[in-house]
Order: C-alpha cells, then structure tokens, then sequence
C-alpha cells in the first residue's frame, strides 16, 4: 500500500482511537479496483475497550431525561439532512453505487432518526388506574444496556442508521461494526453524532471482522446484537449470541419474487422489474431476482424487461450519467459471472449475458453487465442461491396457484410483490405469501419507518423485525410496577397467606 492510502481507525468514547491490533483490512474503490483505505480490524482487547467505553457511558446515558435525547436526535438529524452528499459521496467511494442511489439509501435512513425524534410517544408507557382497591398498575419501558450493530456492506449509512436512532434513543449505548469493506460513512456519522452533543461513549464505531465479531457475541456485558447480512452468517449469529443469553435479531439474505398475473400492465411490471433486479447492480436485500411470469404473457414480459435492460448505462457512480455501479470486488464479480456461464447448461435459456463487461477507462474496475435469464429450472444454482448481482431469472407457471406455491418453496422469505389489476387476487397474494414484506405494484416493498422491516425463514432468525415498534421492543425490556397508597381510613389489611386477589 503506498502513503495515498487513507487510514480508516475506531470511534471510541467519543473519539477517534488509533487501532493497535497490527491487523487491516484492505477498502478498494469499487470503479477502480484501486485499494484506496485501509482498515483497522479490532483485537479482543479494543472490543473490551469499547464495550467498557459504552457500559460507563450507560451509567448517565440510560438515565438520561427524553429530552435530552430527543434534543440530541433533532440536531443530529439537521446535520445528517446537511451532510447528504458527503456521506452519499463516502458511499459511492467505497460500495460503487451510483450518487443518486447513495442519496437514497440516506434518506431512507433519516427516516428512522425522524421516528427516534418522536421517541416521546412511543415510550409514553401504559397506566391503569384502579384495578383493584386502590391499586394501580404502570407498564414502563427500560433500556437493555449495551447493545451491538452488526451490518453489510451494501448499505453502508442505512442499515446502520435502522439500528442506532432507536437504541438511543431509547437509552441504550451502541458499538456498531460495520462491514470492513466501506468502513468510512460509520465514522463519518459518528462526528456528527458527536457535533449533536451526544455524550461519550454513547455511540461507538469498532471496525473489524469476524474475531471482533465473536468477541460481541460472547462479552458478558453486550445485552443485546441486532445483525444484517448473510444467512449463514445470520444463522451463526443468533445461535452464538443465543446461547450466550443475549437478545438477538438477525436480518438474512433473499431471493424476491415477482409475481406477475396476465392482467397486468406489462410496461409497469417491466420497468418494476428492471429498476429491482439491476438497481444498486441488485446489491440490494430487497432486489427482484425471480420474475415469475403467469400465463401467455411471458415471452412479452421478456421482451419488454431485455428492450429496457439493454439502455441501461454502467459506469462509476460518481458520473452522474451512470445508472448502474460497479460490483464490491472482484472476487465477488466472478462469483456472480458463475451464475451466468453455468446457466445455459442447467437449462436457463440466456438472454443477456452481462460478463466480460468493461468500462472504457476503468478497466479493473469490477464491472459486470446485466444479465437476463429465461425459462430458468428451479433447480438451477441461478435460482437456487442468493447471486447478490445484475443477474435477473425469469420462471413460468401457468396460474396463479403455481406461482404462489413457486414462491412459497423458496428457503428465503424476505420481499415479494405481485403485478395485477386484479384487486382479489392481490388480497389473495397478500395473505397467502410467505415472506415478511409484500408489494402490490410496488416491486421494493421497504416498509416506512414507523412500520418495521423483515422477512420470514431463511431470512430472520429472531422473533424482531428491525425498527418501526418492534425496534422500540427490542431495544427495551418490560417493567409493570403494582402501587397501593393506602387512605388514612383504610383498617390494617392483616397478614393473608392466600395468592393475592383483584376485588
Ligand atoms: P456478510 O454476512 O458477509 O457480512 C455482514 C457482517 O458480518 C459484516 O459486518 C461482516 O464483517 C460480518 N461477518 C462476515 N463474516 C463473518 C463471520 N464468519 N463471523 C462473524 N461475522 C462475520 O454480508 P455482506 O456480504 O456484507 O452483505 C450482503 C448480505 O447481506 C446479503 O446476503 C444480503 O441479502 C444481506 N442483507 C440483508 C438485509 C436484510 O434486511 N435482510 C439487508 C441488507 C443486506
């Protein structure tokens, strides 16, 4: 590595703290392939010191009035609506997706800071007076204490930001570990978390790998782990922090399908299908990967997806005329380039091959093209695996019944969307799908901040979706408190050995 390289450390009790461990991780730039930053991977002893960091900050934190906290939270959300373009920029640096889908990825993240604003609302708690003579019963809401973020890296600023708002907001200290591939819009935050005037050691960025990882799962004093990524790795998580009597939820990975009935409009649910498979080069949970085509209408449907795909532009994301970025690495670009040149020999028919693209320019770059496959078995690798790329399959059925039970076979549970103009039959699709999150003529069904986020199977592990109310449960613990104060007239109760009745 030579001195250009940047050097991306830890944010530790409010500050910025060299990493010591002698370890780093390489971050390249996508549109490139040049590495441009290394990363500090934390040791087991800078994991304890940051565990320690957030368990004295919880001390004052946990006790904090809401509006002290809801202060905080409007000011960091004034700084995050001003710094739009520079952590969208970070992004782009480090992940390759294009500017405007950077901005995108922020925005949806603010979303989740407006709701931790509002904080007030959700932790009014419940009272019920008089449930027996002169007693009263209070329902209030704790925070859990220490809490981790683990995160992916393809979205960098979001997924990190539909963690911490809501843990913080409701009391809790955070070490986040974002993924040490685009380390840099986690630190970035965490300035401007600190500009708000949010105490030290209240919000902490470790970066590092899976020894960091493990270390979070198994320290005594991390009460609760909130993860994002792959399902092997989700799997892993919920089981480790599981038995280590932690809360856990754990987001995994998908394979959305895209139910499409013969009465709908074919152009919609082409450009739907267009804008969900190759958006973020379909670096995205939510990204369509499975069309399902009902009836005579599937060679159109093709037809219309292949026409569109074809004008789609690839370049670096910082070209504002570039519609679709490079791939996170190399090795993850060939990875996706199997899927492709396997597929004619497992019975796809291929009708955009995307590999051996290139960009005039950026030759090492990690580029790929949009790939379009048809009448793909599902039995093919294609359909079976996550491909996490540009690579779009499209399965016939011949009704609605077929479809539905295609997709219901899926081990993923994530997204769906179906494309009708048939309002019965969509209700039908809505109660009888299984997967956490359904479109209905929407193809990236992301739920707005106040509902919440998850899928079913393979793609959860844990009993919470990610914030919305359940953010709010999952970050805090029940308390009912039972009060009597007594009337000065009252005769001594005595002493009564019988389970105590309401009367
Ligand atoms: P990943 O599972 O490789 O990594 C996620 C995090 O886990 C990173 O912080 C990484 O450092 C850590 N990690 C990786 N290997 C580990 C190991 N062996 N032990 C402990 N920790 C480990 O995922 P990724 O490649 O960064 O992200 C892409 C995946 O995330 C896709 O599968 C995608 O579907 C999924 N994802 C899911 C959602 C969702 O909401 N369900 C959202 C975004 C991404």
């Amino acid at each position: 590595m030579t001195n250009t390289v940047k050097t991306v450390n830890h944010w530790i009790g409010g500050k910025a703290v060299e990493g010591t461990s002698g370890n780093w991780g390489p971050v390249t730039d996508p549109a490139t392939g040049a590495v441009t930053t290394r990363v500090a991977l934390a040791s087991v002893e800078e994991v304890d010191a940051a565990v320690a960091a957030a368990k004295d900050a919880f001390l004052t934190w946990g006790t904090s009035s809401l509006a002290q906290r809801t202060t905080i939270l409007f000011k960091f959300r004034a700084l995050l609506d001003a710094n739009r373009d520079a952590i969208a920029e970070l992004i782009t640096a480090e992940h390759g997706k294009v500017h405007s889908d950077a901005l995108g990825e922020v925005a949806r993240g603010l979303e989740i800071v407006d709701l931790a604003c509002g904080i007030t609302v959700q932790l009014k708690g419940e009272l019920s007076t008089q449930v027996s003579n002169r007693v009263d019963v209070a329902s209030i809401r704790q925070p859990v204490g220490v809490v981790a973020g683990i995160t992916p890296f393809n979205f960098p600023a979001m997924v990190p930001m539909w963690m911490f708002p809501i843990a913080i907001a409701t009391g809790n200290t955070f070490i986040l570990k974002p993924s040490e591939k685009d380390p840099s819009p986690a630190l970035k935050i965490a300035e401007l978390l600190a500009e708000a005037g949010l105490p030290d050691g209240v919000f902490n960025v470790l970066n590092g790998d899976k020894v960091s990882v493990d270390r979070l799962l198994e320290h005594p004093d991390v009460s609760a782990i909130s993860f994002v990524g792959s399902t092997p790795i989700a799997r892993h998580i919920h089981t480790t922090a599981s038995a280590n009597g932690k809360r856990v939820q754990a987001l995994g990975g998908a394979k959305n399908h895209m139910l499409v009935l013969p009465d709908a409009d074919l152009d919609a649910a082409a450009d739907a299908a267009v804008s969900a498979a190759y958006g973020s080069a379909g670096e995205r949970c939510m990204a369509i990967s499975a069309v399902v085509a009902v009836g005579s209408i599937g060679d159109l449907l093709v037809e219309k997806i292949r026409e569109r795909a074809e004008k789609i532009k690839i370049g670096p994301g910082n070209d504002p005329t570039s519609e679709m970025g490079p791939l996170i690495t190399a090795v993850h670009r060939d990875k996706v380039a199997s899927y492709v040149t396997g597929a004619a020999a497992e019975g796809c028919e291929v009708v955009l091959d995307g590999t051996g693209y290139t960009v005039e320019g950026h030759e090492n770059g990690h580029w790929i093209g949009l790939s379009l496959l048809d009448h793909v078995p599902t039995t093919a690798a294609a359909y079976q695996d996550e491909i996490f790329g540009p690579v779009l399959c499209v399965l016939r059925a011949e009704t609605y019944e077929e479809g539905l039970a295609l997709i219901n076979g899926s081990r993923f549970g994530n997204g769906t969307a179906i494309f009708t103009r048939d309002g019965g039959a969509a209700r039908r699709f809505q109660m009888e799908v299984e997967a956490g999150m359904v479109g209905v003529n929407v193809p990236i069904p992301v739920p707005v901040g106040y509902h919440s986020f998850g899928g079913w199977k393979d793609s959860l592990f844990g009993d919470h979706h990610i914030y919305g109310n359940d953010g709010v449960h999952f970050y805090t613990r029940g308390k009912v408190v039972t009060t009597r104060w007594p009337d000065p007239s009252d005769a001594p109760a005595g002493v009564d050995l019988g389970f105590p009745r309401n009367h």
